[in-house]
């Protein structure tokens, strides 16, 4: 059970760096850390609990009995401890002189003495568990510190930023701001969005997996095609919210067609940037979220196509 909690803990958080993006929107990464320290704070206060059902097993087997000869006499047995042996003797309560007799120093088994001895591995145990706990917690620090958008320093992350602003500010048709949500205060894994702008506002946030993104394409050519996508959808999508157009549908179908044109400045192919595009469009129908899903007449020559008079869609 308590290898298995801090092997599950382990992989979780390497998944959590490492692995698919999807793993980072969907779940908190202190929300694994949280429910590791609850199993081992609930492991070491249920070994510090006197455990009950030794209780039964503490007289002798009916076996032993037998064998020494006390099968009738269940309550004439008594638990003591010669050094490191247990020994069941039998006991009459009624004289005192019979215990004086036994030539060994025969004392009954103290619970509480066996309970301090069972403290100590507890205790051990408890704190393998905070300190593998707190290793990984450092583990991930350092990996989030010096990789990703934070790994980037301060000067470059401000001409990224200063980059995605006049882009969404082309498509807005107005100067805006875009910022990396580095804090994590505005969007990201918990709120569950990649970006959020007020919608006719002035400025939206990214989550830095997406300024990422961006940053890769627009400065080191890097391309990961639903990444980058994706990155190039979400930018394109708060830059018509702060545009002024509300309903979320609505939104991904222009920033769609908005991204052909981002993509293709940031560093895309022109064909590579529709082939993206379009993807984004066919992947959108498989949209859990509703809201999110573009109308129908988001197609070539549709009342939400922004150049009606061009072939290609988006
Ligand atoms: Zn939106």
């Amino acid at each position: 059970m308590r290898i298995l909690v801090r092997l599950g803990l382990a992989v979780f958080v390497l998944a959590w760096i490492f692995g698919p993006y999807e793993l980072r929107s969907a779940v908190p990464i202190w929300l694994p850390f949280l429910i590791a320290l609850g199993l081992e704070l609930n492991l070491f206060v249920a070994g510090l609990r006197p455990v009950q059902p030794t209780r039964p097993n503490r007289g002798p087997q009916a076996a032993d009995r037998e064998r020494y000869g006390y099968a009738d006499d269940v309550e004439e047995l008594v638990l003591v401890r010669d050094g490191d042996e247990e020994l069941w003797i039998p006991y009459s309560g009624e004289s005192d002189e019979e215990e004086e007799v036994s030539p060994l120093d025969l004392s009954p088994v103290a619970p509480e003495e066996s309970d301090g001895r069972r403290l100590w591995p507890h205790l051990r145990r408890f704190a393998t568990g905070l300190a593998l706990v707190s290793a990984l917690a450092l583990l991930f620090w350092a990996v989030e510190r010096n990789t990703g958008w934070n790994g980037l320093d301060g000067g470059t992350r401000a001409e990224a930023a200063a980059r995605f602003s006049a882009e969404a500010s082309r498509v807005a048709e107005k100067r805006v701001t875009i910022r990396c949500d580095e804090g994590g205060d505005y969007v990201g894994a918990v709120q569950h969005a990649d970006g959020v702008g007020l919608v006719g506002g002035r400025l939206a946030y990214l989550t830095p997996e997406r300024c990422l993104d961006l940053y890769r394409l627009a400065f080191a050519d890097e391309v990961r095609f639903n990444r980058t996508a994706r990155a190039i959808a979400v930018l394109a999508h708060e830059a018509w919210h702060l545009r002024g157009v509300s309903d979320e549908g609505t939104t991904e179908c222009y920033a769609f067609q908005s991204g052909v044109g981002i993509g293709e400045r940031l560093g895309l192919s022109r064909d590579t940037a529709e082939r993206m595009m379009r993807r984004q469009l066919a992947d959108n129908a498989l949209q859990t979220n509703n809201a999110y899903r573009v109308p129908p007449d988001c197609r070539d020559g549709g009342r939400l196509d922004l150049r009606p008079n061009v072939e290609t869609f988006p």
